[in-house]
C-alpha cells in the first residue's frame, strides 16, 4: 500500500489533504505538532473524524528534547520573523525536517501539507515556499495548490496523480468549503492562533527567552498572570483562582491569601518584592502601589 504522512492541524485544509490522498489510495499517517505557543483553538481529538481512518502521531514540542531545539529557533531565527516574534519559515522548516525523519523511519514515501499559496503572508507566499524548500533539500507535496507549483518527484513518478490535485490560491475559503461539503467533513472554526504573532505576549516571551527563563517546567507559566522582571528575578502575579492554583504547584511562590493573589518568583531572594507585588495586586484600591511596578512589567 502507498503511504503518506500528512502534517495535520485538525483544521479543514489538512483534513482535505487526507481525503485527497485517500482518494489516491494512500494509507495516511497524520502528524500533529503540539507547539509551545502555537494554535490553541483546535481540540484535535474532538475533531478527529472516525470516517477519516487515519493513524495519528503527536510530536510534543512542549517537552524536551524538542522544546530546547524549538526555543533555540525562536531565539535566533535564520529567516526572520513576522509582526511578533513568529519565525514562520524556520518553524515550518523545523516541522518539515521532523516529519522527514519520521517518514524515513517508517518507510513513508510522501510528506504532504495543507498549505495554500497566498493564504498566509509570511510562510505561504511563493518566495517563502521557495526559501523553505531550498533549505529542506527534500520535497513536500502541497495537494491543495500543487498545480500552481512545480511538479514534484512523486508526481513525475506517477506515485501521485497530479491531475487530481488542486490549484487553490489566496486567503478565501470558498473552494475548501465546497470540498468539505462534498467529503462531508465537519470542521472546526479556525483556532486561537499563534501567540508568537501577537505583539504583547511576543515581547514578554522575547525577554524571557533572552534570560533563558523558559524551560519545560516553566512553560505553563508563560501563558498566565501578570509578568514583571525586577533585579534579575521573574515574577508572575496570578489574576484569578485558577492561576493561583497553577502558581502554587511551583516551589518558589507566595501562596494566595484572602484577596491576595499568589505570586511566582524565579529566585528566592525576590521574596520581599513578591510580597510587595502581592499587596499591590490584592483586592481594593491599590493603584498607587501598582503604578510603582509599571516600569517592570513584561
Ligand atoms: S504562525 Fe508561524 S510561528 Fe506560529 S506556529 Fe504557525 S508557522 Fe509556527
Amino acid at each position: 500500500m502507498k503511504k503518506a504522512l500528512v502534517l495535520y492541524s485538525g483544521g479543514l485544509d489538512s483534513r482535505l489533504v487526507v481525503r485527497l490522498l485517500q482518494d489516491q489510495n494512500f494509507e495516511i499517517t497524520a502528524l500533529y505538532f503540539a507547539l509551545p505557543f502555537g494554535c490553541t483553538g483546535c481540540n484535535l481529538l474532538e475533531n478527529l473524524n472516525q470516517k477519516e481512518k487515519i493513524k495519528l502521531e503527536i510530536l510534543n514540542v512542549n517537552k524536551e528534547p524538542l522544546l530546547s531545539e524549538y526555543l533555540q529557533i525562536l531565539k535566533s531565527p535564520k529567516h526572520g520573523t513576522g509582526a511578533g516574534i513568529n519565525p514562520c519559515k524556520d518553524c515550518k522548516i523545523f516541522m518539515f525536517k521532523k516529519a522527514h525523519e519520521y517518514a524515513k523511519k517508517h518507510d513513508i514515501q510522501l510528506i504532504a501539507t495543507g498549505e495554500v499559496i497566498g493564504q498566509r503572508p509570511m510562510s505561504q507566499i511563493p518566495s517563502a515556499i521557495k526559501t523553505i524548500d531550498e533549505e529542506l533539500g527534500f520535497e513536500i507535496l502541497r495537494p491543495l495548490c500543487a498545480k500552481k507549483l512545480r511538479e514534484t518527484a512523486v508526481e513525475k513518478s506517477g506515485l501521485v496523480d497530479r491531475s487530481k490535485l488542486l490549484e487553490i490560491t489566496g486567503r478565501g475559503r470558498k473552494k475548501q468549503m465546497e470540498l468539505a461539503k462534498k467529503y462531508e467533513i465537519e470542521y472546526p472554526s479556525p483556532g486561537g492562533g499563534c501567540l508568537l504573532c501577537e505583539k504583547s505576549p511576543a515581547l514578554r516571551l522575547k525577554h524571557l527567552l533572552e534570560k533563558n527563563l523558559i524551560t519545560e517546567k516553566t512553560l505553563s507559566l508563560t501563558m498566565i498572570g501578570r509578568h514583571f522582571y525586577i533585579n534579575n528575578t521573574w515574577f508572575i502575579v496570578a489574576r484569578d483562582a485558577k492561576e493561583s492554583q497553577i502558581i502554587s504547584t511551583f516551589k518558589n511562590h507566595i501562596p494566595d491569601d484572602y484577596g491576595k493573589p499568589s505570586v511566582y518568583l524565579s529566585k528566592k531572594s525576590g521574596e520581599k518584592e513578591a510580597t510587595k507585588l502581592q499587596e499591590a495586586y490584592s483586592t481594593g484600591d491599590n493603584q498607587e502601589k501598582r503604578n510603582k511596578f509599571k516600569k517592570y512589567k513584561l
